[in-house]
């Protein structure tokens, strides 16, 4: 047996159990082979809430070893046992939705409310894909040269590595596990090392709701770079699901490459949010500040942006000011919190020089602009007016509460600046026009678009992006086929 974190009582529920902070392989929770633990850290004080389990190579192909024992036993189990499995993990994580919720707020940062949002978003991939596992329907055709029969059956591909990242340290995980399960896949969950202990619960959950030994394996660790490769280097390993950076993902599909494994990334995001004259301003607001605002604008879907037509544009500025500027500011964990703290200091870090290079070049700063002195790491909302072109915080996620405003006069105008990123993840449309938002909407390069919204993400919706955002979607029918491979046996009879 590990060892284990309890996390504060939350309300009047039974109340929250250990938590193992070890490395779940197979059916237990154990220690690493090195014997390493790391610190992990509350961003909202800056000091440390408890140590977890450092995984090394070896760990990891421990895991893989445990992932494929179970992998014929899962492949095998009837589909609608795996959707009752899946089903139970649904109900186990809103039993504990509280505790959870309190947890991600204390190792993320995040404000309570995001974080209930999270857990509830979270466990939807369990139902969603408990709906999914019996619905993998195949295909079946006469050959056009009427010689024989195509038929296609869909497979689980095979065990699968996924890596998620800090800002969603539940969800980003069961978009994966859940969609992995239902296809009959085995995996191994490699979570941020930022936010293990919210993945750690989710692990413990699944096994607890019955989820047999093997199928789900988590690895933590300190070195991500010399453990991910071992494992793709494995044979036996046939697909990698990455959710991060862009950067991170072009080495993974570097790595990936040497044994042709399949991936699929969802990368980085530089959303644009286009505000037409015609667009009702209060409904503008609205939107903008759940696109913006949303995890303290530590989301890849967060507005980047601010694109808003001229005759707009200055109500908007002073509306957006005023209530960006009303947010409470705090620790996730207290009830009126509505920003919480960034990550690290390296995430001040880069939200200072982000804003610093915009007033360089001429942006007014509206609201904000200056770290919150310590402890713990916070940025207050920030407004940047009049964003110039060549800007940095125009090309780069700025992935904190700052929002950069452009005027524009001309449709054509702002639609070739939303396109002016090698990102392609989402981006917002307002305007009273329905008919003009979605003319807009279909000529952004961009693999999703809210209309008259602020957000995109919907366990039953493809959620993705183009260009450096990634590959592959998530969520729906389609992510689910991301852990399939289609079969095909041609057939006489
Ligand atoms: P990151 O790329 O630094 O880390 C993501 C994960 O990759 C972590 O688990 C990390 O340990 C691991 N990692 C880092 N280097 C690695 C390596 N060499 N080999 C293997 N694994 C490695 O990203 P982050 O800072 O945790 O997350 C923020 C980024 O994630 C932002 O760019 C954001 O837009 C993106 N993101 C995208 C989506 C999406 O769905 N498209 C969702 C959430 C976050």
């Amino acid at each position: 047996m590990s060892n284990s974190y309890t996390p504060p009582a939350a309300g009047d529920r039974a109340g929250p159990f250990a938590i193992p902070t070890g490395l779940l392989i197979g059916d237990s929770w154990i220690e690493p082979a090195g014997g390493k633990r790391i610190d992990i850290l509350d961003p909202s004080t800056g000091g440390t809430l408890t140590s977890v389990a450092d995984g090394g190579v070896a760990d990891g192909i421990a895991a893989i070893d445990a992932a494929s024992a179970a992998a014929a036993g899962w492949a095998a189990t009837p589909p609608r046992k795996r959707a009752e499995i899946l089903l139970a993990c649904y109900r186990a994580m809103m039993d504990e939705q509280e505790w959870l919720a309190q947890l991600i707020s204390l190792e993320n940062g995040k404000a309570i409310s995001d974080a209930r949002g999270e857990v509830a978003y979270a466990a939807e991939f369990f139902r969603w894909y408990a709906e999914e596992a019996v619905r993998i329907n195949g295909e079946f055709a006469l050959s056009p040269s009427g010689a024989n029969r195509i038929l296609v059956q869909y497979q689980p591909i095979g065990i699968a590595l996924l890596i998620t990242p800090w800002n969603f340290p539940a969800a980003m995980a069961t978009r994966k596990i859940a969609p992995a399960l239902a296809a009959g896949c085995t995996c191994i969950l490699k979570p941020a090392e930022e936010t293990p202990l919210t993945a750690m619960a989710v692990a413990e959950i699944m096994r607890r709701a019955g989820v047999p030994a093997g199928v789900v394996n988590l690895v933590n660790t300190s070195d991500p770079a010399a453990v991910c490769r071992a494992i793709l280097h494995d044979p036996r390993v046939r697909k990698l699901s990455f959710t991060g950076s862009t950067e991170v993902g072009r080495l993974l599909l570097r790595e990936a490459a040497d044994t042709v494994i399949s991936s699929s990334m969802e990368l980085g995001g530089n959303a644009p949010f286009l505000v037409f004259d015609d667009a009702d301003l209060d409904d503008v607001i609205e939107g903008a500040m759940v696109a913006k605002m949303r995890n303290a604008g530590e989301a890849c879907t967060a507005a980047n942006r601010f694109y808003v037509q001229r005759g707009i544009h200055d109500r908007f500025v002073a509306k957006l000011s005023e209530r960006m500027g009303a947010m409470k500011v705090g620790p996730g964990i207290n009830g009126d919190t509505q920003c919480g703290a960034m990550i690290n200091q390296a995430s001040i870090d880069k939200i200072e020089w982000l804003v610093s290079d915009a007033t360089s070049r001429g942006a007014e700063i509206r609201l904000g602009g200056k770290a919150v002195d310590g402890p713990g790491y916070f940025y207050p909302p920030s407004v940047l007016a009049n964003v110039q072109p060549g800007s940095e915080i125009l090309s780069t996620e700025v992935f904190g509460p700052v929002a950069a405003v452009i005027p524009f006069d001309d449709p054509e105008e702002a639609i070739a600046l939303a396109n002016a990123t090698e990102y392609g993840l989402a981006a917002y449309v307002y305007s009273g026009d329905l008919a003009k938002a979605l003319r807009v909407a279909e000529r952004i390069e961009c693999g999703m678009v809210a209309v008259n919204r602020g957000l995109v993400s919907d366990a039953a919706a493809p959620f993705g992006g183009v260009k450096q955002s990634g590959l592959g979607r998530e969520g729906s029918h389609h992510g689910l086929i991301e852990y399939c491979e289609a079969k095909y046996i041609a057939v006489s009879w």
